[in-house]
């Protein structure tokens, strides 16, 4: 996959130049916040969205306040200097920064990076599998978009091992809470539903946009009544709307239903025409 340029507060590297120090805290305790952002033929989709979510999660995890504005930009010259793919994704990382060994966090100010990387489209529908062990709801550190994704990556390689394309988390109360790069909606008897933020998901901005142009409730499901789902689907920045096709190989009765059939829709047409200037 190729990678373009990566710039790295405020200068612009080649990728195989882009560097930061291994006392970065980002690195030593996963001190950090990030976005993932998806570009189109050179321009980003909800930039706003995704930088405001990205000052959300460094407020809760205590970082000092991003350059907004700086960070904006690094994206912009980052996709300038960049080939035009089709698509590609643009990573954003904020960190507490350098830091002796054992201090609380980096203490000489801190680490904002922005990378980009072509991205192949998502398969047109995925199976899922549920971890066995749950998100935790209540954790500091809840719907926050931090670095430390550990579960995460230790969650998609047990989906991997049992026939997953994507895992998904139930949380402390026994329901349905996100995936690891995604969240979920399902349908039942004509309901469009998604697990409402106290769940422990994130807040992902596909998520709102599929509430805001498609409807559909917030409300808790319990883990168990995830395979009687009519349909389902996982939402993320870089796969839109993705049916899923089976959970646990359960397969469900369509995929892309009628409902799924109109959010992929729905991302075809506004998310094709709203693409930042
Ligand atoms: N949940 C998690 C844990 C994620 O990492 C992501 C990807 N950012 C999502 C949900 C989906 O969020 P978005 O639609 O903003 O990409």
């Amino acid at each position: 996959m190729s990678s373009g340029p990566v710039w790295i507060n405020g200068a612009l590297h080649a990728p195989e130049d882009a560097r930061v120090s291994v006392f970065d805290h980002g690195i030593l305790v996963g001190d950090g916040v990030f976005e993932t952002i998806k570009a189109v033929r050179g321009r980003s989709f909800a930039l706003t969205r995704h930088l405001d979510r990205l000052a959300t999660s460094a407020a809760g995890l205590g970082l000092p306040e991003p350059d907004l504005d700086a960070i904006r930009q690094g994206t912009l010259d980052v996709l300038d200097a960049a080939p035009r793919w089709d698509l590609a994704r643009i990573r954003i990382t904020y960190t507490s920064g350098e830091g002796p060994l054992g201090s609380d966090r980096g203490t000489t100010g801190a680490t904002a990076i922005v990378a980009v990387a072509e991205q192949q489209p998502f398969p047109a529908t995925g199976d899922v599998s549920v971890v066995p062990w749950p998100r935790n709801e209540r954790g500091a550190l809840s719907g926050l978009k931090t670095t430390s994704y550990g579960d995460n990556a230790k969650a998609l390689a047990y989906a991997h091992e049992h026939g997953g394309a994507e895992a998904i988390f139930g949380n402390l109360a026994g329901n349905l809470c996100e995936g690891t790069g995604s969240n979920v909606f399902l349908v039942r008897g004509g309901r469009l539903i998604t697990p409402p933020l106290s769940s422990g998901c994130l807040a992902g901005i596909t998520r709102a946009l599929v509430l805001e142009w498609v409807g559909g409730e917030e409300t808790d499901v319990p883990l168990a009544e995830f395979t009687e789902a009519d349909e389902a689907f996982l939402t993320s920045t870089t796969r839109d709307v993705q049916p899923i096709r089976a959970v646990d190989g359960t397969v469900l009765p369509t995929a892309p239903g009628p409902v799924t059939r109109k959010a992929i829709e729905a991302f075809a047409e506004r998310g094709a025409a709203d693409l930042d200037p």
